[in-house]
């Protein structure tokens, strides 16, 4: 698997724990707003309170997971574009071949790995 490809599946992934996120918060809300809510004498307002303040910071770490996922994706077609080998172009028609590849042909064909 490409490093874009994982990347791909990690943004994915993130996506989707923000939306379930998202989800738990809401549902945070609905019992919150189904109680007398006073979270200084009422316990369970306590627990709502810190229930979705977690939930917020969850969803905070995630989003900026987010948004370092789509940094690295804006940065992928260079950095996968360049040899470990020799630092020259790995070209685009290999690339699109084998996105997985980390060196040019000419290096594969002196035996450095892929
Ligand atoms: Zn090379």
């Amino acid at each position: 698997m490409g490093l874009r490809e994982v990347l791909v599946e990690r943004r994915a992934a993130t996506v989707a724990r923000i939306e379930a996120l998202a989800r738990d918060r809401e549902g945070i809300v609905a019992s919150a707003s189904g109680v007398a809510v006073d979270d200084e004498h009422d316990p369970e307002g306590v627990t709502l309170g810190f229930e979705r303040a977690h939930v917020e910071s969850l969803l905070a770490g995630a989003r900026a997971r987010l948004a370092e996922l789509d940094a690295a994706l804006a940065r992928a077609p260079h950095d996968l574009g360049t040899c470990e080998g020799c630092g020259g172009p790995i070209g685009e028609e290999r690339l699109m071949a084998r996105p997985e590849t980390r060196v040019c042909v000419g290096c594969a064909a002196r035996g450095s790995t892929r």
